[in-house]
């Protein structure tokens, strides 16, 4: 019972946090920017599209662990970032809402390697975008935890969007996370193909007992959720105008 109050106390202190920060950036963000014309600003900030991916999907269960299945919780998180999305001035997308694998008939032989050309190239239909794939770890050793964000080596945005992510989760989640965000290589094919800013957010290990069980939290899916909507928040009022 206690560890709940001091749970609830903490999700609210959280909560609040949060709030401020999203508050901050509604007064201080470009479309308060009085050397500019609103309306036109605003007609810009629509155009920025959020695409969101949830990994894995359908026959491709991902990483499985303590009874977690790591498409079940990659989805749940990515639908609380697109309500959050739903929110913003920006358009948002998913390349799955459903429990499916990406792949077209004819492509069955090699599904999930079709299923990745196929987010990529629904990604890139969209201009002015940032990629965000969400994730869940697994380790061999069951005592490493974390959350951790892959950027994409093809834009320097990717890293600055990767390094927001990360540090707010260490601000705001888990300050004991000492994780630090990580270059893709060519085993991530989403991350080392697309050349908008992209990142790729393993949300925490499943591997680990205490994490998965937080995982599995519709609570902590929350937090973590809006941990990157904010963290995308900072980084269009940074970097908005180099998405174009
Ligand atoms: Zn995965």
């Amino acid at each position: 019972m206690r560890a709940n109050i001091s749970n609830t106390v903490k999700f609210i202190v959280f909560s609040l946090v949060l709030a401020l920060f999203v508050l901050i950036f509604a007064f201080f963000g470009p479309s308060f920017d009085k050397s500019k014309n609103v309306l036109s600003d605003k007609i810009e900030k629509e155009k920025i599209n959020i695409i969101i991916d949830a990994g894995h999907g359908g026959e491709d269960g991902g990483a499985t662990a303590n009874g977690v299945i790591e498409k079940d919780i990659n989805l749940e998180i990515s639908k609380y970032l697109y309500q959050y999305f739903l929110l913003s001035p920006y358009s948002v997308h998913m390349t799955r809402k459903d429990d499916v694998l990406l792949y077209e008939a004819g492509q069955e032989k090699k599904k999930k390697q079709y299923d990745i050309t196929n987010r990529i190239k629904y990604a890139e239909n969209f201009d002015n975008a940032l990629f965000i794939s969400i994730h869940q770890n697994k380790f061999e050793i069951p005592k490493y935890y974390g959350l951790q964000v892959y950027f994409s080596p093809n834009s320097n945005l990717s890293e600055n969007l990767a390094e927001k992510i990360q540090s707010n989760n260490k601000l705001f989640i888990d300050e004991s996370n000492k994780r630090n965000i990580k270059k893709a290589d060519k085993n991530i094919r989403i991350l080392n193909t697309l050349k908008m800013p992209a990142v790729l957010v393993e949300c925490g290990f499943i591997s680990n007992y205490e994490e998965a069980n937080k995982l599995k939290d519709s609570v902590y899916q929350e937090k973590i959720a809006f941990n990157i909507f904010i963290s995308v928040l900072q980084f269009i009022n940074e970097n908005g105008e180099c998405l174009s």
